[in-house]
């Protein structure tokens, strides 16, 4: 493998390896549940009055916003500050709050999501101050986002719209493994209910089984999954079962009622419309006892403050010639000194509802893979967390070079 020889932006975020290692360590040591943020917006809030931003708070939400500048551009960086749970402890073989740190790796829950986006954004808007970074040119709100597992994209809609207001570009912190990404499928959680008739379970023929009811339509939806819908870009629309129960008088009786969860990704042009749509046509749905609902979310922030929404996160996708998009390239390559591999997440994030709802341009970039988000291998690799500080001090400049006039 050739050598990479580290930029100068890199030699420059030195300056704050052992600081961000540090902080990474103290934040993965900080249980941090949706709604249980609490403590970890209280330390980014330390942080960032400890570099001397010029402004560092928590809104009404419980979302944390550091500012750094005044000027024109105003841009936001974000990470949600929400960590998943840690399931079951006996498959962890270390302590998911420890922070150890091995190999070059720090590792513990919350490390690749998304502290990963937190550590880095934090120092880099720092070292674009520290650099001589023009802050009469721009405005940089680091904003670390509640509730983003449980509902994504719905604190950053608060933030955007109630607490920082007229934002021109966002770059997500999520991890793309030092990639520039623009865009994913969006999602939906679909309920479906199945009215049935009970009786006693020893003469079956006198009632009406929801549960067999049900049985046929998930066995079209596995079906339907196949056909789905693809894009180029984004991939295919997917759709899976992913929960089922019943209302039943007794073991010995007839369910009178069966209940399925739906998980929809939906690819380019796929709608919440379409999607109900499709399952209402599918042969199994009996619509004189069936009944499709998008769900809601209705969860106090730890703030106390509750903003009911439906679930459904709309797809979106910023074109690859658009000037945030290239931005994001050029800092790449001043912070990496290779051209960026430019792609988009499997997963969902605070991208629905900046981009997919608010039309905001939106990019990605942050170190940490994918595919150890919500594991056991749940990491950051620490030259990979420095790499993304220098990232994060060359995206201003490039967004003023390109995005300026
Ligand atoms: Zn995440």
């Amino acid at each position: 493998m050739a050598v990479q020889r580290a930029t100068t932006l890199q030699k420059e975020a030195e300056r704050y390896r052992d600081a961000s290692v540090r902080f990474m360590r103290d934040l993965v040591s900080i249980p941090s549940e949706s709604s249980h943020e609490a403590k970890v917006a209280e330390r980014i809030v330390k942080e960032m009055k400890d570099l001397g931003y010029d402004k560092a708070w928590t809104d009404d939400y419980g979302n944390v916003i550091g500012q750094i500048g005044n000027g024109p551009i105003r841009v936001v960086f974000d990470a949600h500050i929400d960590t998943v749970g840690v399931g079951s402890r006996s498959s962890w073989s270390y302590d998911p709050f420890e922070g150890k740190v091995e190999d070059g790796h720090i590792y513990g829950r919350g490390a690749s999501d998304n502290h990963n986006g937190t550590v880095p954004q934090v120092y880099g808007a720092k070292l674009f101050k520290d650099l001589g970074g023009d802050t009469g040119k721009i405005t940089l709100f680091v904003v670390g986002t509640v509730q983003e597992e449980d509902c994504d994209g719905l604190a950053l809609r608060y933030a955007l719209e109630k607490s920082i207001g007229n934002v021109h570009y966002i770059c997500l912190g999520e991890a793309t493994d030092l990639k520039v990404y623009r865009g994913h499928r969006g999602r939906m959680e679909i309920r479906v209910s199945a009215r049935g008739k009970s009786c006693h379970g020893s003469a079956p023929e006198r009632g009406d089984n929801a549960i067999y009811r049900m049985m046929r339509l998930v066995s079209d939806i596995e079906k339907l999954n196949e056909r789905l819908q693809n894009d180029p870009f984004l991939g295919k629309g997917t759709c899976a079962v992913t929960h089922i129960s019943c209302d039943t008088p007794s073991l010995c009786a007839v369910p009178d009622g069966c209940y399925i969860h739906i998980d929809r990704r939906l690819t380019h042009g796929e709608t919440k419309e379409l999607a109900v749509a499709q399952i209402k046509e599918l042969p199994g749905f009996d619509a004189d006892r069936m009944q499709v609902e998008i769900l809601r979310y209705d969860t106090p922030s730890y703030k106390g403050m509750v903003l009911e929404t439906e679930k459904y996160y709309p797809t979106w996708v910023l074109p690859e010639d658009h000037n945030l998009v290239q931005s994001g390239v050029l800092a790449a390559e001043e912070a990496l000194g290779r051209k960026p591999e430019i792609s988009k997440w499997i997963f969902s994030t605070n991208g629905v509802s900046s981009m997919g709802q608010l039309g905001i341009p939106t990019i990605g970039f942050g170190p940490a893979m994918e595919e150890d988000a919500h594991s056991t291998n749940d990491r950051i690799k620490i030259d990979d967390m420095v790499k993304a500080i220098a990232f994060y001090a060359a995206l201003p400049k490039a967004i003023i070079k390109l995005c300026g006039s």
